[in-house]
């Protein structure tokens, strides 16, 4: 794996749950909600639980339908009992769900982000060794806000033929995501904070969140802190992404440029997520439900799978989620498994179960050691 600073998919500064140094100590199993989601999200979360629980991630997992499945089952894409579950259990696993272009239900996923103030949305970025990419070496965070911009999803239709969308930002969660992004960059060993904005247009939004971060940067000045505007950082990251360390984004430039920022290290099947707030965490992969490739068994499950690792940190599962890491940067390097859009023929199952198998040979090892 071609990692150069602490581990990216750590959650250094995001809110615990475990012990005091986020390490499992006691015998307590912790429930987690699992949400497998519509399209892939099945068959890659079902691979991210099969991994974890062979690492030794003792979880109870709560399964709960959400979006079009439960739409379909129940009538409903949020029914009452998921929300319920994460207001008991704080924490999830979850698969993608789809929602329609242009029409239909609101976004599932803006929702359970507002509900649960899971304000700050962190995607590690990384090139894995083994993996055909633009470029090597790429290690990147984006941490994006999460609760609002047009995300606020306020729409009307002035009149016929014209419509605004309203983009909302404020001073209050501007501080908080510049705050995380800096705490982030400060507890796993990151050297510089960018901000990314559109400030020379939209001077009174983004000028507004602009001022926020460099008030914020004032506090941290262990850590460099610069501003591009986004269609130059798209431009940048293109041709160079290794002069990028952590991204601060609002909502939809953070949701644009980490899709571009997965195309830099092998797709979207690559890049994990996690949705933090003060008192829980969502985590999934940040593809959608890929609907071309569902019900197929070809979907890569490496981010979900990642996704799984960093809820196993945050659940104080630390060793755990070191293994599950070693075992995809093994099968990866060997390139032997490797789903279609990573440039081979196997199967979501083959993969996982070469995961599992490098975590049996890494263990043995280990094993015979001690
Ligand atoms: P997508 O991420 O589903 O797919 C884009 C392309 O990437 C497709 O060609 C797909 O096959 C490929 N891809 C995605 N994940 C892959 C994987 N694990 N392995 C191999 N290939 C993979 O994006 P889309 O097509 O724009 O969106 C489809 C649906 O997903 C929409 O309804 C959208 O709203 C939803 N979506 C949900 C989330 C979420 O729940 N967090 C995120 C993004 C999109």
């Amino acid at each position: 794996m071609a990692r150069s600073k602490n581990s990216a998919s750590g959650n250094g500064i995001a809110p615990k749950q475990g012990s005091a140094a986020n390490v499992r100590t006691h015998q307590a199993v912790p429930r987690a909600t699992l949400i497998p989601g519509d399209g892939v999200g099945p068959e890659v979360t079902g691979a991210a639980v099969r991994v974890l629980e062979a690492a030794g991630v003792r979880v109870n997992w709560d399964i709960q339908e959400a979006g079009a499945a439960a739409l379909k089952k129940l009538g409903t894409p949020i029914p009452d009992a998921l929300v319920n579950s994460l207001r008991r259990t704080r924490v999830a696993l979850k698969g993608p769900l789809e929602t329609q272009v242009g029409q239909g239900y609101r976004s599932i996923n803006v929702y359970l982000r507002k509900t649960f103030n899971l304000f700050a949305n962190l995607r590690p970025t990384h090139s894995f060794e083994g993996v055909q990419a633009p470029f090597r070496n790429v290690d990147l965070v984006v941490v994006r806000e999460n609760t609002e911009d047009l995300y606020a999803g306020i729409e009307h239709q002035v009149t016929p033929g014209v419509v605004e969308s309203v983009k909302v930002i404020t001073a209050r969660a501007s501080t908080r995501i510049a705050r995380f992004a800096f705490e982030y960059a400060r507890h796993n060993g990151r050297k510089s904070v960018t901000a990314i904005h559109k400030a020379n247009i939209m001077k009174l939004s983004d000028g507004l969140f602009l001022k926020c971060a460099r008030r914020v940067a004032m506090n941290y000045k262990d850590i460099k802190y610069d501003e591009q505007i986004v269609d130059a950082a798209c431009m940048r990251l293109v041709t160079n992404p290794r002069a990028f360390d952590v991204l601060l984004l609002e909502n939809l430039y953070g949701d644009i440029v980490s899709d571009l920022c997965a195309g830099l290290v092998g797709g979207l099947g690559m890049v994990p997520g996690a949705n933090y707030g003060e008192k829980g965490a969502i985590f999934e992969a940040i593809h959608g439900t890929a609907p071309d490739i569902a019900g197929k068994d070809i979907a890569n499950p490496v981010a979900a799978i990642l996704s799984g690792a960093m809820l196993a940190d945050y659940l104080g599962f630390k060793d755990a989620a070191s293994r599950v890491r070693k075992a995809i940067g093994d099968i990866l390097r060997a390139g032997h498994t490797l789903t279609p859009d990573l440039g081979g023929r196997a199967t979501t199952t083959e993969m996982t179960e070469a995961i599992l198998n490098a975590m049996t040979v890494v263990e043995a090892r280990r094993t015979s050691r001690i």
